[in-house]
């Protein structure tokens, strides 16, 4: 690695964060340009003359080594940077040290030596083996009423598409075989990013989720999409999973159905009519599993608006369904809304819904027997094994429970007919 480090006290922490990362992952460092496969300039942008030279510093090791990549106050400037030297492999801002680790990965892998490096390519996980999740954006714009997600963890920031990937690779690599998408706004993703992904990782994806879960789907493990809003663009995951590329799931948090009480909840995608785009994803995607929340005894909901709630879930016939009692949160809007609903009331509601969802959910379940389809084991307890198909999430779906297949082992995939149900959980026969 070749480093140059200009500018301030505060540019040199920045620099020193890289490097010390960097030596962490084994990455050597040379005293010349052309020693080096790459080289990062941490550039200043203060007063013309700290300018002046960051352009020349970059203009000598573009001429000596050709790979370089640019941080640093001057990088916030990174249109000027690109425009004035187009073959940069990256430009970010100050700050950035994951995103210059990304750049530099992608230039120069970091080689995993097992006799020296402590941690495995795919992180510490507190997941089994086989399956991750991928946190694709941290943050959310939008101003959900009892929510303070938005207050604790700031607006949008999704990563780059090119970091998404590069952590979805060593996943996979490390033996992960199906990922686990999740932000608090999947079907936001990249919006805040808008043309920036080019000039900051060099990676020609496009930051949106479309292209994002299809660069994830040709990775060729399960991709599984959590909190994703039923905006329009979900059509075209939907499409994703008719090819096979993204497994057809969809984790929407709808949390009522009531247009009055959305719109007192201030939800995203609220004046969208639900009950008919989940129809049509079906009708272009008969197979799709649909999971979602729901919240009974929001503040100023009344008897109908939850009569209301129940006649969708009878009609969107959900595979799963999560139901919480409204709890005030410190800090939410929610809390000032008038007519809250009497707790005791509120309960009843939570029983009346789960009553209702058990119907729908029996049908779905039942629906399912005779059927065949591909799971997952996560777990064998004595000579039965714990799987999922596409339709279950880990943790927060029902289970498939597998008869005699005690001999293999989390992780293996193979082929089942589903035989009966109980209220959560498939029961199937090996087949394969
Ligand atoms: S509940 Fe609403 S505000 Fe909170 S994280 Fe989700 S979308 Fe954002």
């Amino acid at each position: 690695m070749g480093f140059v480090s200009l500018g301030c006290a505060k540019a040199t922490v920045d620099s020193e964060r890289i490097l010390t990362q960097l030596r962490a992952e084994g990455y050597g460092f040379s005293q010349t340009y052309t020693d080096a496969d790459v080289v990062v300039v941490n550039t200043c942008g203060f007063i013309d003359a700290a300018v002046e030279e960051s352009l020349a510093t970059i203009d000598e090791a573009l001429s000596a080594n050709g790979q370089v990549i640019v941080t640093g106050c001057l990088g916030a400037r990174a249109e000027m940077l690109k425009e004035k030297f187009p073959a940069l492999l990256a430009v970010t801002g100050p700050q950035a040290t994951a995103e210059v680790l990304s750049a530099v990965h992608q230039k120069v892998p970091p080689v995993q030596e097992p006799l020296y490096h402590l941690l495995p390519p795919g992180g510490v996980k507190l997941t089994p083996r086989h399956y991750a999740y991928l946190k694709i954006s941290e943050g959310c714009n939008h101003k959900c009423s009892f929510c303070i997600i938005p207050t604790m963890r700031g607006r949008l920031a999704s990563r780059q598409p090119g970091d998404v990937l590069q952590e979805a690779g060593q996943l996979v690599e490390a033996g992960v075989s199906e990922l686990l998408v999740v932000s608090q706004d999947t079907s936001a993703y990249g919006i805040d990013l808008k043309k920036q992904a080019d000039l900051m990782t060099g990676h020609s994806l496009r930051p949106e989720i479309h292209s994002l879960a299809r660069a994830l789907g040709e990775l060729g493990v399960w991709v599984r999409l959590h909190y994703v809003y039923p905006y329009p663009h979900v059509d075209e995951l939907v499409s994703l999973m008719t090819e096979g590329l993204v497994l057809p799931y969809l984790d929407v948090p709808f949390q009522h159905a009531s247009p009055r009480i959305l719109k007192l909840m201030k939800r995203p995608a609220n004046t969208e009519d639900n009950l008919s785009r989940i129809r049509s994803w079906r009708d272009r995607c008969p197979e799709l599993a649909v999971r979602s929340t729901f919240i009974v005894g929001f503040p100023g909901e009344t008897e109908r608006d939850f009569s209301e709630l129940l006649e969708f879930l009878r009609e969107a016939q959900l595979d799963r369904v999560g139901c919480f009692v409204y709890s005030p949160v410190s800090g939410a809007r929610a809390n000032e809304l008038p007519d809250p609903v009497d707790p005791q009331l509120a309960e009843e509601r939570l029983q009346a819904l789960m009553e209702v969802q058990a119907e729908v959910s029996k049908d779905r379940l039942g629906s399912r027997v005779g059927s065949q389809v591909e799971v997952v084991i996560d777990d064998v307890e004595a000579d039965t094994a714990i799987a999922r198909s596409y339709a279950e999430s880990p943790e927060v779906d029902g289970i498939i429970q597998v008869s005699g297949a005690g001999d293999l082992s989390p992780g293996q995939r193979l082929d089942v007919r589903i035989t009966d149900f109980d209220e959560h959980d498939l029961l199937a026969e090996a087949l394969s």
